[in-house]
């Protein structure tokens, strides 16, 4: 028997993965799944972005590039924080990698020595914790609750740090709650933060461009500018421009942190892929109307998804701010069902009786609560979500 390090020991698989994993097995013998487990847009790679990387394959560029990405794609992404954020980076403040995942990772692993304490709100991406843990370091998470729209309390916020406390992870529009802070609400933890010098933050603005908002996106930096030399804006391409399946991510920050980020990306995977690096500064440098489009159609799935679920005895659905995510509280309908002891079970029975893949809340540390994908078609949606009502009230 092999003994496996207390490292791998210490995680679990990516949940939703294996939400979406099951729902295909499923499928495989013969069932009728629909799979709202996946977060990712159903939509094609714009046609321009898929162009260019084909003329890149055309054109050779098939070969190692710098490990921190190509300096054309450097430029794109310097001149994207300019213009669209306001934020100036040189180019050694820039890394990309084979997607936020790899970011995320890679500033763990650069910036946590053992036991060191890293603050995550919940509900949170399911990664954060776990990837705290491959490098030793501590979550420490925040509990919201629905009434509080699932947004940290500059009081919380306060609490959780401790002389431990090396790194704040803010999620803003959030996967999975939807929900984003406003300026003023980061204003308020901006405060906080202040007084504490040696906490590093990192703002995860991967889904910056799927917000419904009158108010226009915002971040840490852009409430509390002081904090810029020990904040990371973490970002990409997988969500906004739909290429999750390209890998391109990237981060920005002080120099020296993303120097050492870069140290363990060029150890472990080098650059990341060199056409889906021309695609992405395709992305970023090109025509923004396919984001409208893709963000339009999920303004209007997100009210049929919300007004529905609603609907539903039981179920209670906070309207979301952004992303392409649902995260209704299903805890009364656990509470009046001696059979679903929690919201695991709950995601069993639907996934068996009403054929339809929905990922637990625990998964993302808000039990009781369930993550509905709205990235397919509103025929799909319509129908999942009445096979839910109707198992529910059988
Ligand atoms: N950050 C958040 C909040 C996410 O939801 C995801 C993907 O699910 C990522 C980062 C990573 O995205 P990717 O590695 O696909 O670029």
């Amino acid at each position: 028997d092999v003994q496996l390090s207390n490292r791998v020991n210490s995680i679990k698989p990516s949940p939703t993965l294996a939400v979406t994993n099951r729902a295909a097995e499923l499928r495989a013998e013969g069932n009728d799944i629909i799979g709202l487990g996946a977060g990712e847009p159903d939509f094609d790679t714009p046609e321009h972005i898929k162009a260019a990387a084909t003329k890149a394959i055309q054109d050779g560029f098939t070969k190692y590039t710098a490990v921190d990405g190509t300096p054309a794609l450097k430029k794109a992404i310097i001149a994207k924080f300019e213009r669209e954020n306001g934020f100036k980076y040189e180019a050694n403040q820039i890394l990309v990698s084979s997607g936020g995942k790899q970011s995320f990772f890679n500033l763990s692993l650069a910036l946590l020595n053992p036991g060191d304490e890293v603050v995550i709100p919940a509900p949170y991406w399911v990664s954060y914790p776990d990837m705290v843990l491959v490098a030793e370091g501590k979550p420490v998470i925040i509990t919201t609750t629905q009434e509080q729209r699932f947004k940290i309390t500059p009081e919380q916020l306060d609490a959780a740090i401790t002389d431990k406390t090396r790194l704040v992870v803010l999620n803003s529009p959030s996967n999975p709650s939807g929900v984003a802070y406003t300026l003023e609400e980061l204003k308020a933890l901006g405060e906080v933060l202040k007084q504490y010098p040696n906490v590093l933050v990192a703002t995860d603005d991967m889904y910056e461009h799927i917000l419904f908002t009158e108010q226009p996106f915002c971040n840490i930096l852009n409430a509390c500018p002081e904090l810029y030399e020990r904040t990371i804006v973490l970002n990409g391409v997988s969500k906004a421009y739909s290429m999750t399946g390209w890998r391109i991510g990237y981060a920005a920050g002080p120099a020296k942190l993303i120097g050492a980020m870069k140290k363990i990306q060029s150890q472990s995977t080098s650059n990341p892929n060199s056409i889906a690096q021309v695609a992405a500064q395709a992305a970023l440098d090109g025509p923004q109307d396919c984001v409208e489009m893709m963000v339009s159609a999920f303004k209007q799935r997100h009210d049929f998804v919300v007004a529905a679920l609603n609907e539903i005895e039981g179920v209670d659905c906070i309207e979301a701010d952004g992303t392409f995510y649902a995260f209704p509280s299903f805890q009364t309908v656990i509470d009046a069902r001696p059979d679903f002891e929690d919201d695991i079970a709950l995601a069993e029975f639907l996934l068996q009786e009403a054929g339809v893949a929905l990922v637990p809340g625990s998964a993302f540390g808000a039990p009781g609560n369930m993550r509905l994908s709205f990235a397919t078609s509103l025929n799909v949606l319509e129908s999942a979500i009445s096979r839910i009502k109707a198992a529910l009230e059988k």
